[in-house]
């Protein structure tokens, strides 16, 4: 059938066979099929979604793109964890050493930037000459040096997704069920991690803005994991503000070995804790003992250390004084006093990426030294000409008045001090 007439069948509604589902993920890695037409595609399937036997055929369709590196059968312990996406989530860098520094390894597939949403595989190219794995053989090399493997999508690993997670983050398409569930767990499957920790964003900054949304997507997740024989555990999170206190790449590392050297953003920390007590839980630990343990290598050194070796041999400096840093700031004050009763996070992702902390277009780099410092946090009290947040501008061109104006609206001042809302709203798992 003429991949036209595929496209069309969507578009119109109708539920695709397994066949038509391989011609679309096919073309999409063996190049037969230009970005246009698979940009098409993507369209309709996040218009019209996908049936679950649909999106069941997609991840499998993806996870066979390319290799599979079974991880799992040499380091059984080994576990992954992914964000659905959020906005100063910074947790990855912080997890994965801490957790290794616990004696569980860490594997763990990132993406770029997707959307208003900051990739952890851009902050990690935020450190001098940073490497992420691209093959099997680096990954398992990693692994056993250092006890974690950061990998990107490759020729060799995902390669669908690499494709189709690039034209999604520039054509509006990533808020789709479907597409987030066949982009994440293709690339967890592929490289086949017995256990994985998830983290599921609802709120503002998350592409799920609703707790029904977040949980449709953690069930779908959580389903697919358990079918493929993972045992996963998942929580839903608050992104109805940003995580941590700074977008953007080189500001997030610094967040992060704040951190590590127990000290750091709150919420990020606890955020981070949270996830990693689920990870030692998948080890067999037990959340009090796991809790205690984290907080020694947060407060001893241990998991700093592991951070360094982390770095070191993925071919990268861990030095912060070589990190970028933006040379012109424009501070965004309060207009009026008052409690800080909501922050659009999504607005201030976005706001980042226009600055140089994202890309607008295919092959467009990322500004490393770029991004946003949020000064004030929901529940706060701020006076007039408080700061609320500072844009850090790198080398790009932008309209600094106007994103001011932008981010100063991001900040929803109000009399009464609002109610917060939990970290974790909920959690589930699974196991086959
Ligand atoms: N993370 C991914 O890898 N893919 C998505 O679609 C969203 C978050």
């Amino acid at each position: 059938m003429n991949f036209v007439e595929i496209i069309v069948r969507k578009r119109d509604g109708l539920e695709l066979s397994p066949a038509e589902i391989q011609a679309f993920v096919r073309g999409a890695s063996n190049g037969h099929l230009g970005d246009e037409q698979l940009a098409a595609m993507l369209m309709a399937i996040c218009i019209r979604g996908a049936s679950a036997k649909e999106t069941q055929a997609l991840v499998e369709e993806m996870r066979d793109s390319g290799a599979r590196w079974q991880v799992g059968a040499r380091f059984p312990e080994a576990v992954d964890k992914h964000s659905t996406g959020g906005v100063g989530d910074t947790v990855s860098l912080v997890f994965a050493p801490l957790v290794a520094s616990c004696g569980v390894p860490v594997m763990m597939m990132a993406g770029a930037g997707l959307g208003h949403t900051q990739g952890t595989l851009d902050k990690l190219g935020a450190i001098p000459g940073f490497r992420p794995a691209g093959t099997h053989a680096q990954a398992t090399g990693l692994l056993e040096r250092c006890g974690v493997c950061f990998a990107a999508q490759s020729e060799e690993i995902a390669p669908a997704d690499r494709r189709l997670y690039l034209l999604r983050d520039l054509t509006g398409t990533v808020p789709s069920l479907p597409l987030i569930v066949a982009s994440i767990m293709s690339k967890k499957l592929a490289v086949g991690a017995n256990r994985l920790v998830l983290d599921v964003k609802t709120g503002s900054g998350a592409f799920c803005k609703t707790p029904e949304a977040a949980r449709e997507l953690a069930d779908a997740l959580v389903r697919v994991a358990v079918q493929a024989g993972v045992e996963v555990r998942a929580v839903i999170s608050d992104m109805s503000q940003p995580l941590g206190d700074r977008l953007g790449c080189a500001s997030e590392v610094r967040a992060a070995l704040e951190v590590l050297a127990g000290r750091g953003d709150s919420r990020l920390r606890e955020l981070t804790l949270e996830l990693a007590v689920e990870a030692l839980a998948l080890a067999g630990r037990g959340p009090e003992a796991a809790r205690a343990e984290l907080g020694r290598k947060l407060a001893g050194g241990a998991a700093l250390a592991a951070y360094d070796a982390m770095v070191r041999a993925h071919g990268g400096d861990p030095d912060e004084a070589k990190l970028a840093r933006s040379r012109t700031a424009v501070v965004v004050t309060a207009a009026r006093p008052g409690f800080v009763a909501a922050v659009d996070a999504e607005a201030l992702g976005w706001i980042a990426v226009s600055l140089g902390a994202g890309r607008r277009r295919l092959g467009e780099q990322v500004d490393v030294a770029a991004g946003v410092v949020v000064r004030a946090r929901v529940g706060d009290r701020v006076a007039p000409g408080q700061p609320l947040a500072t844009l850090e501008l790198g080398e790009r061109q932008v309209d600094a008045a106007a994103l001011a104006a932008r981010a100063a609206g991001a900040f929803a001042i109000a009399e009464e001090a609002p109610e917060l809302r939990p970290l974790i709203s909920a959690r589930m798992g699974g196991s086959a």
